[in-house]
């Protein structure tokens, strides 16, 4: 009888709700449809794909629309099939097994799960009570366990949580480790290191089209380093990783910088709302819930009543993120967040 080795016998695969609920605020994607002009132009552009063709492997132009839309330079930019798959390739090639890697918590799960499979040795550092990081902590951490590399993701999914640019200077400049920075939230927020990532040997950036630009169906991640480090990326992906349709669309939409700032403008704006409806909320029933201040397209929420709070807003078709102690909620359109509040309080009130 063939068994599965031990590191994989106990995976299930991975399942989202997949458009099966009516509201669906549990994925922290965009909201938002592309407007019908766009589309037209896409359609156009899809139809002058070389279907027989293999993708272009180094993804110059999407690389050069996303450079030039951040103000970088492209050639220190590596596109990914979202940026799950740079983790992947960054955690796989850039630490041996049986490497030390920290990884905070909370933070984003799939850090732990590509290490797992890698062999890699996940030393875990402890959050705050309040979730932020202390800093010269998690320097310590790092040097004292001879850890090869330090992720995070800032702003944090889930906490929402923060750090500022000098503090991350501060870790990238102590430990004698790659600092894998995972910025998939940055575009609602404004402490982005992108543009001093030539000063360090030692770091890699990391984006995503998946969230704030709105294209989570292209699977589209950007990892942004130094030369050296770029050039290791680009050495161990696969050499097609990312599709052809995938990159003309990202090229085309990374080109359109009015629309995206507009929609993350939009989307910051209805996440806005959204927390002040349930802090409102809050005052209300401040033994039930107790909301962390945003900073990105989620609100993260801490409730004793977490589980009975995703299962009644799932009886009435709207799917949120169960974490625990807290939930997670994405902001929606506008429609979608008053009928997530309507339940909310209803759902208080009773209990
Ligand atoms: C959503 C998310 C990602 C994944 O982005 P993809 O490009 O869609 O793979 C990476 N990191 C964090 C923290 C995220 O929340």
């Amino acid at each position: 009888m063939y068994n599965l080795n031990e590191k994989i016998c106990n995976l299930q695969p991975y399942t989202h709700s997949s458009g099966g609920y009516k509201v669906r605020l549990d994925a922290n994607e965009s909201a938002f449809e592309l407007p019908c002009n766009m589309l037209e132009d896409i359609t156009s552009i899809v139809k002058n794909i070389d279907f027989n063709r293999y993708p272009d492997p180094t993804a110059n132009k999407l690389c050069k629309a996303f450079a030039k839309f951040y103000d970088i330079d492209y050639t220190l930019v590596t596109a990914g099939n979202g940026s799950d798959e740079l983790i992947s390739v960054i955690l796989s090639a850039f630490l041996m097994k049986n490497d030390k890697l920290v990884v905070c918590e909370k933070d984003f799960s799939m850090y732990n799960f590509y290490a797992n499979i890698f062999e890699i040795e996940c030393i875990t550092f402890d959050k705050k009570i309040d979730l932020n990081i202390d800093i010269d902590n998690l320097i310590k951490c790092v040097n004292e366990n001879n850890a090869k590399a330090v992720i995070f993701s800032n702003p944090c999914n889930p906490t929402s949580k923060t750090m500022s640019k000098d503090d991350i200077v501060k870790l990238i400049n102590n430990v004698n480790a790659l600092v894998i920075l995972d910025e998939a939230y940055m575009d609602f927020w404004n402490e982005t290191l992108l543009a001093e990532i030539q000063k360090y040997d030692n770091l890699i950036i990391l984006r995503t089209a998946s969230k704030a630009v709105g294209l989570a169906s292209l699977r589209l991640g950007f990892a942004v380093a130094c030369e050296k480090i770029s050039n290791a990326i680009k050495s161990v992906k696969s050499p097609y990783n990312v599709n052809t349709i995938s990159q003309e669309i990202g090229t085309y939409i990374y080109q359109n910088k009015k629309y995206l700032l507009d929609l993350k403008n939009y989307i910051v704006n209805l996440r806005q709302t959204l927390y002040n409806s349930i802090k409102e909320i809050e005052s209300k029933y401040p033994n039930k819930i107790e909301v962390i201040e945003g900073t990105s397209n989620f609100i993260f929420i801490k409730t004793p009543y977490s589980k009975c709070i995703y299962d009644y807003l799932l009886d009435n078709d709207i799917s949120i993120r169960y974490m625990g102690d807290y939930i997670r909620i994405t902001a929606g359109k506008s429609e979608e967040n008053e009928i997530l509040i309507n339940h909310l309080k209803s759902y208080l009130f009773k209990i």
